[in-house]
């Protein structure tokens, strides 16, 4: 579009007619320039496009709305140079008009967006605010760029004097170094993860609290936040010394009891009874029995927890030894037939605690039988696994565990809370004396567990010759 110095127009072209809605004969002569433009941006043009045509001659990309036909506004971006006569006299402003309704509207878009993310920050931090526990969020490098009011709070610290060497001093020193080395290799892995440490509190007292990093996914699949709390756990890791401590005392106080009534049974067993009394002795020790495996896993947490689970190595066919454990179970149990599967010739001598495992296998057998109240039969697998290794599979067809609990069942005192697993007895010991066993033996115990339909408990041994 051209104009002369007074506003008319001269030439307007057919596509800002088209946008306009206009016919040509109803702009020429009739309308000019500030006709076209909004109310609005018309203090503009007076003030700044008028004054800087007549001096430099050019005005570059100002942003005005012009007004359709329909009286909508069209947003545009006017480019316009000044047309000079030989005298340097102000003759006609040619403009180049562009219609940039699409950028205004991305533009509305992105700042719409800005808003809703700078609410949602805000809610954020609200809640984070009144959870009365630690919240903080990390870039992808780990760096922490957020904390709550709780964590300022409970290290009497402020904004000011929080840096990443302060929070460490908090960090009670034997922990500093297990706190830097799970929260790097959480980073790396881009994994959950949850460690324990002690902070000092604003009192100057240490407090166990449990740390929990969870990754945020951007869309393209990257790690771009990781969110994370600290819950104060103190009591709960003072409580369970308390009970360590009392297992610690009951479990010896009962070791002498337990040995003179397994002398008695014994000598009752080798003496002639009345028949009648014969079957009262027999279910005398399966009590008994019962009783010492529940003294023995007391016993065995104390002996875990003070650190001296010590193992007496020997060489022995694990096959020979899952048959004896068979036969122990079966005494207690007749509900289930126990299918014992494994290639024929296969004793698989491994190098273990030949006592030690036998108390694993008793332990999986038991509970892959308590477990699963309406079945009738628990599967023992014993396969040969590449690289001279053997695996012991033990599947049970009973309640299941669900994935979430698949690693908390072998924290010790730990029981899975639901209405199948609360009807069946127990201390929630088991499963963490095991797997401390088969740490000891530098292996694991796995578990693959569909809930409702069943569970495998496995594990791997190296074999040292046939
Ligand atoms: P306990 O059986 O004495 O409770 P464990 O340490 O042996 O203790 O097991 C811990 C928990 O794991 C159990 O309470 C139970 O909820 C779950 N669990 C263990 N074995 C099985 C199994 N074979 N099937 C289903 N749940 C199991």
């Amino acid at each position: 579009m051209s104009f002369l110095p007074d506003g008319s127009i001269l030439k307007i072209n057919n596509t800002l007619l088209k946008w306009l809605g206009y016919q040509r004969e109803e702009i020429i002569p009739q309308k000019k320039i500030t006709d076209l433009i909004s109310n609005g941006n018309n203090i503009h043009y007076q003030m700044f496009f008028w004054p800087m045509i007549n001096m430099s001659g050019k005005v570059k990309e100002v942003n005005y709305d012009l007004i359709k036909c329909t009286g909508e506004l069209l947003p545009t971006l006017f480019t316009a140079t000044a047309v000079k006569d030989a005298a340097g006299k102000l003759i006609a402003i040619n403009t180049a008009i562009s219609d940039i309704t699409d950028r205004k509207k991305y533009e509305k878009e992105l700042l719409n967006a800005k808003e809703h993310a700078v609410s949602e920050k805000k809610r954020f931090e609200i809640l984070t605010n009144l959870i009365p526990e630690i919240i903080f969020t990390a870039d992808s490098a780990g760096t922490i760029d957020y904390l709550n009011h709780r964590f300022f709070q409970y290290f009497r610290q402020t904004k000011t004097t929080f840096t990443i060497r302060s929070l460490i001093a908090k960090i009670y020193k034997d922990d500093r170094k297990k706190a830097i080395h799970a929260w790097t290799e959480c980073i790396n892995n881009k994994n959950n993860c949850e460690f324990e440490i002690r902070l000092m509190s604003a009192t100057n007292e240490y407090e166990w609290h449990l740390i929990r990093l969870n990754p945020f996914y951007d869309t393209e699949g990257a790690v771009s936040k990781w969110f994370g709390s600290c819950y104060n756990i103190h009591k709960q890791v003072e409580a369970l010394q308390r009970k360590d401590e009392f297992i610690n005392v009951a479990s010896h106080e009962l070791k002498t009891p337990m040995t003179s009534l397994k002398a008695y049974l014994q000598i009752l067993e080798q003496s002639e009874v009345p028949e009648n009394f014969k079957v009262l002795v027999e279910k005398a020790i399966s009590s008994f029995n019962n009783l010492q495996f529940l003294t023995t896993s007391l016993l065995d947490v104390s002996t875990i927890n003070s650190g001296d689970l010590n193992l007496n190595f020997s060489r022995f066919s694990l096959s020979a030894l899952i048959e004896e454990c068979i036969e122990q179970v079966r005494f207690n149990y007749q509900s289930h037939q126990m299918i014992f599967e494994k290639q024929p010739m296969m004793p698989a001598f491994v190098l273990a605690d030949k006592e030690r495992m036998s108390e694993v296998i008793i332990n999986l057998l038991n509970n892959a039988i308590k477990y699963s109240p309406d079945a009738n039969k628990v599967i023992i697998r014993l396969i040969e696994t590449p690289a001279d290794f053997v695996t012991l599979e033990i599947e049970d067809f009973g309640i299941g565990i669900s994935p979430d609990k698949s690693s908390i069942i072998f924290n010790r005192y730990y029981r899975v809370n639901n209405e199948a697993s609360n009807k069946i007895k127990g201390l929630g010991l088991g499963l963490y004396i095991i797997q401390n066993i088969m740490l000891k033996h530098k292996s694991k115990i796995f578990l693959r567990s569909v809930p409702g339909k069943g569970s495998v408990f496995y594990f791997c041994l190296p074999l040292t010759g046939k």
